[in-house]
């Protein structure tokens, strides 16, 4: 039994994320998406509302269950029993540092390994921050994230 875990901020979830998920899912048995919660980190949305709008999102999906984890994700990997951990690459720039994660994670858990699926070309330009620059000044946002989604975030820039 496969069981994959899709760790991130999702702050909030693009187009970009859910490719990925949905190729994930069709290559593992359960694709757990993980929500980071960083407390160093001021996000736009809190772990409820990313959590709610990625089981909104992806409810189309039979085996991705939705959960929110802290601290070291290697802890969290072996607690809910998964050996892959899926990170998306969009361009050489994601490289070297989900290199250096991967690498770090694999010394900590050697149970546990990272694979890495490249962005869709559609994509690859695509991030939850570029996303919310282009909110924050009113702009259209509808070809980066999923329409559940869009509302929501002109809302928490009261668009
Ligand atoms: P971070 O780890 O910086 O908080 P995110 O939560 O934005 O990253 O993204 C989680 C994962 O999704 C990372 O592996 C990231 O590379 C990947 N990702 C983000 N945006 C895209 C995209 N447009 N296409 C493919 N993968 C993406």
């Amino acid at each position: 039994m496969s069981i994959a875990i899709y760790p991130g901020s999702f702050d909030p979830v693009t187009l970009g994320h859910l490719d990925i998920i949905e190729r994930a899912a069709n290559i593992s048995e359960e694709l757990i998406v993980a929500v980071l919660m960083n407390s160093s980190k001021s996000p736009l949305f809190s772990v409820e509302e990313r959590v709610n709008m990625l089981r909104e999102v992806t409810k189309h999906i039979d085996n991705v269950k939705i959960m929110s984890f802290s601290g070291l994700l290697v802890n969290f990997a072996r607690d809910v029993n998964a050996n892959i951990i899926v990170r998306g690459l969009r361009a050489i720039t994601d490289f070297e540092y989900e290199l250096q994660m991967a690498q770090t994670n694999h010394i900590l858990n050697d149970t546990i390994d990272t694979v890495f699926l490249t962005s869709n070309l559609d994509y690859s330009y695509l991030s939850s921050s570029t996303v919310k620059e282009v909110a924050s000044f009113g702009g259209d946002v509808s070809k980066f994230v999923p329409e559940y989604v869009i509302d929501k975030i002109y809302q928490k820039y009261n668009r």
